[in-house]
């Protein structure tokens, strides 16, 4: 049975207006023709390196950009475009973030009330806290009370409080032990499995390809590829893109091999494929305009991938 899609999000750009020398203004564009859909009962991973637009894209999505900010491409949730005014409407109610950690929640106030919010009510509180094992103790608990796994069950109850249809998870794992990193991902799978949908961002690739339905592969502010993430488990010759099977490599148990170069910064970005400098398979015909394309139930973005 085909899934119904809950986001979709096409042909994104984000700039940025940024003062270059002296008075002079200039547009930093931060995210270009980026690409992902996210349907009913699914976790969608979203990977790369720091700086490939990952963070921005769920800020975006949530659309809690800086006001100096310009988005271009379309959004839709739901079938029907996400225009800033239906983001204010949806955020924290069918939209929401999962915050990173503790530090996203006030010191001073009980992690109860926290909860609960503007959005929540008594009643659903202690219903979401039952559901994640954490006691009417836990409501008169100060953050810095918290234990890490009764902390980061928090924090999806702060996401779960108004019964969101998209979770937004932005690098829920980090400084979680190898046991509670996996815990926290099957509640992700859970909350998937009731129909909604989960975007996963994440540095933790191997937690991602174990995890994840799908993996959208971001470099330079770009989708670079997307597939099921069952061709992420198979290795590189599953996999699309150069970037996704050099990534590959670089785990730990894969070899930990290097991909030569850095990616680039957004002011200074190559003509073409942005992968071109450190791609040991460009031609002539990567300096050009590279179009996505359909492979073997994914999309890549590279004029080469069979
Ligand atoms: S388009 Fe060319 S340079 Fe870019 S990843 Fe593909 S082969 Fe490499």
């Amino acid at each position: 049975m085909e899934r119904k899609e809950i986001l979709e999000v096409k042909n994104l750009s984000v700039s940025f207006q940024m003062y270059d020398k002296g008075l002079r203004q200039k547009e930093l564009q931060v995210i270009r023709d980026l690409n992902i859909t996210v349907h009913e009962g699914e976790i969608l991973a979203i990977a790369g390196a720091s700086g490939s637009g990952k963070s921005l894209l769920a800020n975006a999505i949530l659309g809690i950009l800086p006001l100096h900010a310009s988005v271009k491409g379309t959004m839709k949730y739901r079938g029907e475009s996400l225009t800033l005014e239906r983001q204010r409407k949806l955020r924290g109610k069918e939209i929401a973030l999962v915050p990173q950690s503790v530090g996203y929640l006030d010191p001073l106030m009980k992690v109860g009330k926290q909860v609960v919010g503007v959005n929540g009510s008594k009643d659903r509180q202690r219903e979401v806290f039952a559901r994640y094992g954490l006691g009417k103790e836990v409501e008169q608990m100060y953050p810095f009370q918290l234990s890490g796994g009764m902390a980061r069950r928090v924090l999806i109850a702060t996401a779960m409080i108004s019964n969101a249809k998209l979770l937004i998870a932005d690098e829920p794992t980090p400084g979680l032990s190898t046991e509670m990193a996996k815990e926290t991902m099957g509640h992700f799978r859970d909350l998937a499995k009731e129909g909604r949908g989960v975007i996963l961002i994440t540095h933790d690739i191997d937690l991602a390809f174990a995890y994840a339905d799908r993996v959208a592969v971001f470099y330079a502010g770009t989708t670079v590829e997307t597939a099921p993430a069952s061709d992420f488990r198979k290795g590189p010759s599953a996999l699309r893109h150069p970037y996704s099977k050099a990534l590959w490599e670089a785990l730990p148990q894969n070899g930990c091999k290097p991909i030569p170069g850095t990616q680039p910064y957004a002011g200074n970005l190559p003509s073409g494929c942005l992968f071109a400098p450190r791609c040991p398979y460009r031609t002539e015909a990567c300096e050009t305009t590279i179009p996505v394309r359909q492979i073997r139930g994914g999309e890549v973005c590279c004029n080469h991938a069979t």
